[in-house]
């Protein structure tokens, strides 16, 4: 018998979910359910300070309203400190880790300008400050703690994006598992909550896909397995323009004063590829129809109704 499929959707609570993390739950929970897996539910609410609680509530009201049906406990990363803190000690044994204590300003100046896109990559200031430097320097100021990533390539097999390969040096460089603030790293939570909820597969937005790889270094790192990665396209409106702002795209709460949830439910399907016309359908009534095959690995085009002008 083969071993279960378990995925995961992992929205940050941080503004109302937008019709891009609305599609990236339906493909999630699809490509689980129609194969008989497990999908879980996982609130990235790490920085309690950007995740008001009234927004965790409505991402939680919202899904539901859709048909979203979770198996498990919800996890809510602000309740998952511990697992992070043994999984950054553990990483600290390795050599790897060393304090920064480079303020925002210092890292300003060091980065060259006229970069555009291009991922920041941190020069090293504090990589080999011999531990009289460290005591001093502490003695003013909390550290941020940073992974000394080697020169090496890493390789993420996508399901709909191929082979995607970088150097961790150039990206991201050594990266911060610890802020100074004591709050953890966005890669360390999501590596150490993949792992002991067993998930199997991650489905998530083309703008993580360069993000991977320094999660499968931690992965390697903590001994934990590495899922199969699916990075889905991004979301255009009617004329082809990339959805940069949230505030292009309505609501969930003033999409359903004007569609039945069935209309909702239909127009995310038709934008994903998974039904040829836009008519009303349920969550579940598209479990059985699913397949990655039907999703474009091109731009996904949102319907007028979900934008503002
Ligand atoms: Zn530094």
């Amino acid at each position: 018998m083969s071993s279960p499929v378990v995925g995961r959707f992992a929205p940050t609570p941080s503004g109302f979910l937008h019709p891009g993390n609305l599609l990236c739950a339906m493909l999630a929970y699809l490509s689980v359910r129609s194969r008989g897996g497990q999908c879980l539910l996982r609130i990235e609410d790490l920085d309690k300070a950007r995740c008001p609680e009234h927004l965790t509530r409505q991402c939680l009201s919202d899904l539901d309203y859709l048909g979203f049906r979770w198996d498990g406990l919800v996890l809510y990363q602000s309740e998952r400190t511990k697992h992070y803190e043994q999984a950054f000690h553990r990483l600290i044994k390795t050599g790897r880790v060393y304090p920064c204590f480079c303020s925002r300003a210092q890292l300003h100046v060091s980065q060259a300008p006229n970069r555009g896109d291009t991922v920041y990559v941190y020069p090293g200031t504090c990589r080999n400050l011999t531990p009289e430097q460290v005591h001093q320097k502490a003695a003013v100021k909390q550290p941020a703690y940073r992974l000394h990533v080697p020169d090496e390539t890493v390789t993420v097999s996508d399901r709909m994006q191929g082979r995607y390969t970088s150097c961790l040096s150039n990206n991201p460089g050594d990266f911060i598992l610890r802020r100074a603030d004591h709050v953890y790293a966005y890669h360390l939570a999501v590596v150490v909550d993949d792992a002991e909820s067993g998930i199997t597969e991650v489905v998530r937005g083309m703008d993580i896909l360069s993000a991977t790889p320094c999660q499968i270094y931690l992965q390697k790192l903590l001994d934990y397995p590495t899922p199969e990665y699916t990075h889905i396209p991004l979301l255009v409106d009617a004329h082809g323009a990339r959805l940069a702002k949230r505030n292009q795209a309505v609501s969930l709460a003033f999409l359903s004063k004007r569609h039945t949830r069935d209309e909702i439910t239909g127009m995310l399907a038709f934008a994903a590829g998974l039904i040829p016309e836009v008519y009303p359908c349920t969550l579940e009534a598209l479990i059985p129809i699913f397949s990655w095959s039907n999703v474009p690995n091109t731009d996904l085009q949102l319907p007028q109704a979900f934008l503002t002008e």
